[in-house]
Order: structure tokens, then sequence, then C-alpha cells
């Protein structure tokens, strides 16, 4: 059986994309950050995977914290008997202008979505070449592409994913090991249930779809990436926006 290992994946995106692929075959190491509240909910996404028949266990990690990831990796390794699939998921806001924003706010989001990026896949590659196989996707976001005003840091940190995702896709696609990314637009997650009514309506003027994504929209796309299916596909950055820059 395949194992994957997705970070923050006690809600939102994360969850959904663990459900997904248990509901594949995968057995899935459900990583969260450490704390009880996460515990509790990545305990929940555990249970619903192994209701899918496969295995499931939790991880708890700071995924910005290098040596919490290492060891992350470890335990899974030896927890299920290989490492098939990352999903680098887990990801933070800090939002305000550049003008107002703090060297703090600049440096967590960049710490937690883009250095954690490298603290998992260094890892997660090793024991990926020793297997001879593997698949990754990394979350990068729109805002990676095209900037969103109040994201310098959450921009930042998602453009560099994607060249980091290019990047590690010509370093192991020798190695049967590909590397791919999502660029979701805006999910209906509690990420974005913080945004006001006059906030969505002006956003949705510029979706061709007219409408946000569902997080089984992403889920579907990152599956797919992870599978046989993508086996001639590496270091590409798919946008699932419903055509909000085109
Ligand atoms: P979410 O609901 O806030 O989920 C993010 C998860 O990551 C949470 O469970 C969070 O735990 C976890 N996390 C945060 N910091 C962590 C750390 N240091 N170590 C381990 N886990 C950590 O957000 P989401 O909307 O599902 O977003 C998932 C990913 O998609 C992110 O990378 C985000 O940038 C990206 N994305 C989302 C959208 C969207 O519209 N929602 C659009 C584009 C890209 P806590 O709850 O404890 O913080």
């Amino acid at each position: 059986m395949a194992t994957a290992l997705i970070t923050g994946a006690s809600q939102g995106i994360g969850e959904c994309i663990a459900k997904r692929l248990a509901k594949d075959g995968f057995d899935i190491a459900v990583n969260h950050y450490p704390s009880d509240g996460d515990k509790a909910k990545a305990e929940a996404v555990a249970e619903a995977c192994r209701a899918l028949g496969v295995k499931a266990e939790i991880f708890a990690a700071d995924v910005s914290k290098f040596d919490q990831c290492a060891d992350m990796v470890k335990e899974v390794k030896d927890t299920f008997g290989s490492l098939d699939a990352l999903v680098n998921n887990a990801g933070i806001t800090k939002d305000t202008l550049l003008t107002l924003m703090s060297e703090e706010q600049y440096d967590q989001v960049i710490a937690v979505n883009q250095k954690s990026v490298f603290n998992m896949m260094k890892p997660a590659i090793k024991v990926m070449m020793k297997q001879k196989h593997g698949a990754i996707v990394n979350m990068a976001s729109v805002a990676g592409l095209y900037g969103n005003p109040g994201q310098i840091n959450y921009a930042a940190s998602k453009a560099a994913i994607i060249g980091m995702t290019m990047t590690a896709a010509k370093e192991v696609g020798a190695r049967n090991i590909r590397v791919n990314a999502v660029a979701p637009g805006l999910i209906k997650t509690p990420m974005t249930d913080v945004l006001t009514d006059e906030q969505k309506s002006k956003i949705f003027e510029r979706i061709a779809l007219k409408r946000f994504g569902e997080v089984e929209e992403i889920a579907s796309v990152v599956a797919f990436l992870l599978s046989d299916s993508a086996s001639y596909i590496t270091g590409q950055t798919i946008e699932i926006s419903g055509g909000l820059e085109m």
C-alpha cells in the first residue's frame, strides 16, 4: 500500500486532500500543528480516513522547524514502511499592506509557507530516492503568480514555491520522482471565511466562473498529480482558480 503525508491536514484543503487520497487507496499520515485543538481535529480526519478502509495516523510537527520535519518523515517511514506521496499544504496568512507590515509578520509567513517546503522535501526526497519513486505536490497560490495587495509576504512565499517546485523537479526527475504544484484561487475554507461580503463580491467580479472554489476541486487535481495518470507531468504549477486571471 502506498503512503501519503499531508501537512496541515487537520482542516480546510489539507483535510479534504487526506480524505480524497484515502478514497484513492493511500495510507494517510495526517500532519497537524502541535496544539491540542489541532490534534483533536487531526484525529477526526484520521478516523474518517480509516473508515474508508486504509491505515491513518496523526503526526505533530511545526513545519517551519527543520528538525521537526526530519523527525516526522522518519516516523512516517517507520510507521508505514514507505513514503510515496507528499503534499506540502500547510500555510498561514498575515495580511497587511507592505508599508504597515512588521518584519515578524513577513518572517512568520515565509517560515511556515516557504521554508517548510525545503524542510519537508529534503528528508522526504531522500526516502523517495532510496525507494526509486515518489511524487510531491506543493501548495502555491494565485498570489504567487499574479501578486495580491496586502499579501507581500504570502505572495513571496508562494512565488518561491513555484521556483522550488521546478528546481526540485529538475534535480530528482532522473530518480523517478515528480514534483508539481497547484495554485488555487479563492477556495471556501476557514482561511477565506474571514473575508467580508463586500470583499467577496468584488472578487467574484474577477472570476470567470463567478464563484469560490470548493476544497474537493483542489483535492481532485492533487490526487491526479500524485497518480500514475500524471506520470509524464513534473515541474508544473496548475492554476485552479475558476479563471481568475487570463
Ligand atoms: P487553513 O484552513 O487555515 O488550513 C491550513 C492548515 O495548516 C491548518 O490546519 C493550520 O493549522 C496548518 N498549519 C499552519 N501553520 C502550520 C505549521 N507551522 N505546521 C503545521 N501545520 C500548520 O487554510 P486552507 O485554506 O486550507 O489552506 C491550505 C493551503 O492552501 C495553504 O498553503 C494556503 O496558503 C493554500 N491556499 C489556500 C487558498 C484558499 O482560498 N483557501 C487559496 C490559495 C492557496 P492551524 O489551524 O493551527 O494554523
